[in-house]
């Protein structure tokens, strides 16, 4: 019988799940800087995933998922994001994405079905990111650095990458930015690298890094 994936290996699927789809380069650095870890550790599970039949490593288009890799990564988001409503609340939204995080691979199918049940079918996170299989529910919406200037905007998303950095999260909830809040996006300064928003009359800079991955519905 095939053991049950560790923890370990369940977030590094996550991850690489998220960048894949996003078609995002899958590099060890990047990995290791997602998780927290270093470049030679990253090395290391790779080859572990790889040869339990997770991931594939080809020369010409680099790291993928198995069929395999892809279903378990898919369960994994799916109970992360389901964690996420079901600790909504119990600690702050900037809180929710590391407590889920720590809950995620305690989750049974049995639980599974019931919280998809009792949380009627939730197609986002809390943070907006679309469960597997939802994600045409997040193609309009566009990332603020994409968005004209006066334009106004429902904040619809934060995505999962921006979610990895506890500082960031504290410091959109700090500046009252989160889903389903509106803003109006004052200017948008390429030189400078920066967007600047005014939330309920407070005006809030991001920088293009922050920005591309905070996502709006554009209202008018
Ligand atoms: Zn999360
Ligand atoms: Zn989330």
């Amino acid at each position: 019988m095939k053991n049950k994936i560790s923890s370990t290996i369940e977030d590094y699927l996550g991850v690489i799940y998220i960048l894949e789809r996003d078609k995002e380069a899958i590099r060890g650095v990047r990995l290791a800087e997602l998780l927290g870890v270093s470049t030679p550790t990253v090395t290391n599970t790779l080859q572990r995933m790889v040869r339990d039949g997770l991931l594939e490593m080809n020369p010409q288009t680099g790291i993928c998922l198995t069929p395999a890799g892809l279903e378990q990564a898919m369960t994994v988001m799916r109970r992360h994001m389901l964690a996420e409503w079901m600790l909504n609340r119990m600690v702050s939204w900037s809180n929710l994405h590391k407590e889920a995080h720590t809950m995620e691979h305690a989750i049974s199918n049995e639980v599974e079905a019931n919280l998809i049940q009792s949380l009627n079918g939730p197609e986002t996170c809390p943070h907006g990111n679309p469960l597997p299989g939802h994600e045409s529910v997040v193609k309009d919406w566009v990332a603020l650095t994409e968005i004209p200037v006066g334009a106004q905007v429902t904040i619809r998303r934060v995505h999962e990458l921006a979610e990895e950095g506890r500082d960031v999260l504290s410091f959109l909830e700090a500046n009252g930015i989160a889903p389903g809040i509106q803003a109006r996006l004052v200017d948008n300064l390429p030189f400078n690298q920066t967007v600047t928003l005014d939330v309920a009359g407070k005006s809030v800079t991001l920088g293009f890094a922050l920005a591309r991955y905070v996502y709006g519905e554009i209202v008018l």
